[in-house]
C-alpha cells in the first residue's frame, strides 16, 4: 500500500464550521445573503482592525475584478501588475479591455520591485499611456515593500489594488496586509490559509464603497420595486453557507497562522546545516508573514548539481507534494504581448525555487517523512 498523500496546503477545519452551516439550514438561509455573510465580514473586519469595511464574495479574482471596475479602468487603459504572481492577479485586466504591464520582483520579499516600479510608470508615461492602477502582491504570505511602492505610486498618483489573497493575518509594521491599498483582496479559496470552499472578500475604504462593491455583486439593481438596470452587473456575492463555513474558520486563523509559522521554523532549522538552499524568510522586523506556503531557493552550484526538479520529483515518489514557484506572467503564453519591465529575479526564482508541504494540519509523522527525503536527496 502507497502511503498517505502529504499535500502542499490543504483545507483544515477548526470544528465549528457546521454548527454556522447548520444554522443556515434551520433559518433557511439558503442564499447569498443572511447572518453569516454579515457576520462573516464583521469578523474579517475585526481581524483587519484598520477602520475599512468589507464586502464578501464569490472568489478573490471576483473581488479583483470589482476593484478595478470602481477604478473606472476600461479599454484602452493599462494595469501594472506584479509579475511574479498568480494568474488571478493579471486576469481581471483583461475582462475590462484593459493591457497588463508586468513588473519584476525583488529579492528580499520576491514582490514587485519599486526602482522597476518606477521606471515602468516613467516610461508608459513617456509613450502617453493611461496607467489606471498598480496590482501589489503578498506572495506566499510575505508582505511586499509597502513603504517604498506606496511612495512611488503616491508620486505618479496611481492607486494601489492590494492582492492579498495569500496574506490573510500578515502584517506590515504592525498592519494588516490587504489595508494599505485603495482596495484590497481577500481569498478562501480550498488550498488557502482559512477556505470558504470558495469565496472571496474585497477590502473597502469607506461604507459608501462597500455598497457600490455589493450592488455590483448583485446584478446592479436600481432602487426600484421592479427590476431595474442602469448598469452591467454581475453574480458575485458569498452565499451564506460558504461564509458560515468562514465564520468557523475565523475562529482558528490565529491558531493555524502559528501553526504555518512553525512548518517555516522546522524548514529553516532543517536546511540550516544544508548548503546552497535558503529558507524564504522576512527580510527584518517590519515584516511578518502569515508564512502560507514554505518555500526554498536552490543554488545548485553549491549543491552538488541537486535542483528544485530533483527534490520534487524524491518528494513525488513519496507521495509528498511540492510545487515549482509561480512561473512569471511574462513568461505566460497567454500574456506574451504583455510589455515588461525589469530584469530576471522572478525567472531565477521559478527556474530555483521550490513550494514545500506547508499545512496547518500535518504531523510530526508528515515532517518526518519530509525530512527524511530532504536528507536523502542532499545527502546529508
Ligand atoms: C488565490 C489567489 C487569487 C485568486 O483568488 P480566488 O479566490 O481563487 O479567485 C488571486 N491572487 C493570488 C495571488 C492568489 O493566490
Amino acid at each position: 500500500m502507497s502511503k498517505a498523500k502529504i499535500w502542499l496546503s490543504s483545507p483544515h477545519m477548526g470544528g465549528e464550521e457546521q454548527k454556522f452551516v447548520n444554522e443556515a439550514f434551520q433559518e433557511n438561509w439558503i442564499a447569498p445573503l443572511g447572518p453569516n455573510v454579515n457576520g462573516f465580514e464583521q469578523d474579517l473586519r475585526n481581524k483587519l482592525s484598520a477602520n475599512k469595511e468589507v464586502a464578501a464574495l464569490s472568489s478573490g479574482t471576483a473581488a479583483l475584478h470589482l476593484a478595478l471596475l470602481q477604478l473606472g479602468i476600461s479599454i484602452g487603459d493599462e494595469v501594472i501588475c506584479q509579475s511574479f504572481t498568480f494568474s488571478a492577479s493579471a486576469n481581471p485586466i483583461t475582462y475590462l479591455g484593459a493591457q497588463p504591464v508586468f513588473v519584476d520582483s525583488e529579492k528580499e520579499t520576491w514582490n514587485i520591485c519599486p526602482v522597476s516600479l518606477e521606471k515602468a510608470l516613467e516610461n508608459r508615461i513617456q509613450q502617453g499611456k493611461k496607467v489606471k492602477a498598480i496590482i501589489i502582491v503578498h506572495l506566499y504570505g510575505m508582505p511586499c515593500k509597502i513603504e517604498e511602492l506606496t511612495k512611488v505610486a503616491n508620486k505618479y498618483n496611481i492607486p494601489i489594488v492590494e492582492d492579498a489573497a495569500e496574506a490573510l493575518g500578515s502584517t506590515y509594521q504592525n498592519k494588516s496586509c490587504g489595508t494599505f491599498g485603495k482596495f484590497g483582496v481577500l481569498s478562501f479559496n480550498g488550498n488557502k490559509i482559512i477556505t470558504t470552499s470558495g469565496g472571496g472578500a474585497l477590502v473597502c475604504p469607506s461604507v459608501k464603497d462597500k455598497e457600490k462593491t455589493v450592488y455590483y455583486a448583485t446584478q446592479a439593481r436600481d432602487n426600484a420595486p421592479h427590476y431595474q438596470h442602469s448598469e452591467i452587473g454581475y453574480n458575485y456575492r458569498l452565499s451564506n453557507i460558504s461564509a458560515g463555513i468562514g465564520r468557523g474558520q475565523m475562529l482558528v486563523l490565529d491558531e493555524h497562522i502559528q501553526l504555518r509559522r512553525k512548518m517555516n521554523l522546522f524548514y529553516q532549522e532543517l536546511f540550516s546545516n544544508i548548503e546552497g538552499v535558503t529558507v524564504f524568510k522576512e527580510p527584518n522586523e517590519d515584516f511578518y508573514s502569515n508564512h502560507w506556503l514554505s518555500a526554498i531557493l536552490i543554488d545548485k552550484e553549491k549543491t552538488n548539481g541537486v535542483d528544485r526538479e530533483q527534490l520534487r520529483l524524491a518528494m513525488e515518489e513519496e507521495n509528498i507534494e511540492c510545487r515549482p514557484l509561480w512561473k512569471p506572467m511574462h513568461l505566460q503564453p497567454v500574456f506574451k504581448n504583455a510589455p515588461y519591465y525589469g530584469g530576471n529575479v522572478a525567472e531565477n526564482l521559478f527556474e530555483n525555487g521550490l513550494c514545500l508541504p506547508s499545512g496547518s494540519n500535518l504531523t510530526d509523522d508528515d515532517r518526518e517523512r519530509i525530512k527524511q527525503v530532504i536528507l536523502k536527496v542532499f545527502k546529508v
